[in-house]
């Protein structure tokens, strides 16, 4: 009685806090939130300016007392202060004030691995943005949840999230995680390296918001039939430092890529020679799931089931399934008790 109470008037929250994206999903109603996890900040007095899109916006253009920050570094928090603010400004936006009475409680996604310190950071963040009670789920078990992968099974899975700043590559088994692999190559390192190709191929300056765009707009892992995809790039001439346009084969990107979606392949591969024996012959039939953002990059899939030889799918909405699955754990108590880490 109490407890729908309770549920009647708090919007409990679970947020995948991504270095490169946040995502909110609110019991009941679903993903209501999906922003960069950006903040700008007036210099002088450290103020918010803005949050998430907003400031995302400013990036590589601001003046001199606006900085533009990202607070989370490799799934971490880089800077607590403004963590904690961003996550206060996003959780709000999902309190309705004539309705909630109650603080919200919180489920947080968090990287496998991550030292105890860092993981009560992350919590504590939470609890000054609001928060009534914080749990802690790892990214790979909700990410494989909200794939929809039977991870509660003893048959194994594996999953192979691809964010902004990582590569997480996991095999589960029994809601739990057997083996996982991380590295600091992913949708970041690609856009570095676009960034850098421009600039030796073209002389071109570029900053990363542009980068990134050329990576979405014309990047692949592997070669289409016949594509003549091209792409007009603007920036800056290194030489004479006049704006110019230069055309951009996909091609091209994909030779700038290379080295970045090899290593996650090489990491995938490491992975799965130290998955125990057993799970590894159950992975024969599974197969590999990839989530995260960096999984939209066209042909990754193709090339990773080339170089592995197994089965190799893009979950539904990549982007997405983190936030999914720390919302199933949020809907599930008996889930949540199982997947949970110890405060
Ligand atoms: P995180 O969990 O680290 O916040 P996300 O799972 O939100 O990261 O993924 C963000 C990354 O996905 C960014 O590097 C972004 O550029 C990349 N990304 C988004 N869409 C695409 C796409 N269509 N092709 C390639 N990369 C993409
Ligand atoms: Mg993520």
């Amino acid at each position: 009685m109490f407890k729908r109470w309770v549920e009647k008037f708090s919007n409990d929250v679970a947020i995948d806090l991504g270095t490169a994206t946040t995502l909110l999903f609110v019991r009941g109603q679903g993903i209501v939130l999906n922003e960069p996890s950006i903040v700008a900040v007036h210099d002088p007095d450290r103020s918010v300016v803005a949050v998430g899109h907003e400031a995302k916006a400013m990036l590589g253009r601001t003046p001199g007392n606006l900085h533009v920050i990202r607070p989370l570094k490799d799934g971490v928090i880089a800077d607590f202060d403004i963590t904690q603010r961003m996550l206060g400004n996003f959780i709000s936006q999902t309190q309705q004030r004539d309705r909630t009475i109650l603080r919200p409680r919180v489920v947080l996604g968090v990287p496998w691995g991550i030292t105890q310190v860092e993981r009560r950071a992350v919590r504590e963040a939470a609890l000054q943005a609001g928060a009534r009670g914080v749990y802690v789920v790892e990214d790979p078990v909700a990410a494989a949840i909200g794939a929809g992968l039977p991870i509660q099974k003893p048959g194994g899975n594996v999953i192979v999230d691809i964010g902004g700043g990582t590569t997480e590559v996991a095999v589960l088994s029994l809601g739990g995680v057997v083996k996982c692999r991380s590295v600091r190559i992913a949708g970041d390192t690609m856009d570095e390296a676009i960034l850098q190709y421009v600039r030796k191929q073209y002389s071109l300056l570029i900053g990363e918001r542009r980068a990134e765009e050329i990576k979405i707009t014309l990047g692949s892992a592997y070669p289409e039939e016949g594509d003549p995809h091209t792409m007009e790039v603007k920036g800056r001439d290194l030489v004479d430092g006049i704006p110019k346009v230069v055309v951009v084969a996909e091609r091209e990107i994909r030779e700038a890529l290379r080295d970045a979606v090899l290593t996650i392949v090489e990491t995938v591969r490491t992975c799965l020679e130290q998955a125990p024996p057993e799970l590894a012959a159950d992975i024969v039939d599974t197969g590999i799931v990839i989530a995260g953002g960096g999984g939209l990059l066209r042909g990754l899939d193709r090339l990773l089931a080339r170089e592995i030889q197994l089965p190799v799918a893009v979950a539904k909405d990549p982007m997405s399934c983190v936030a999914l699955g720390l919302g199933r754990v949020l809907d599930d108590f008996e889930l949540l008790e199982k997947v949970a880490l110890p405060a």
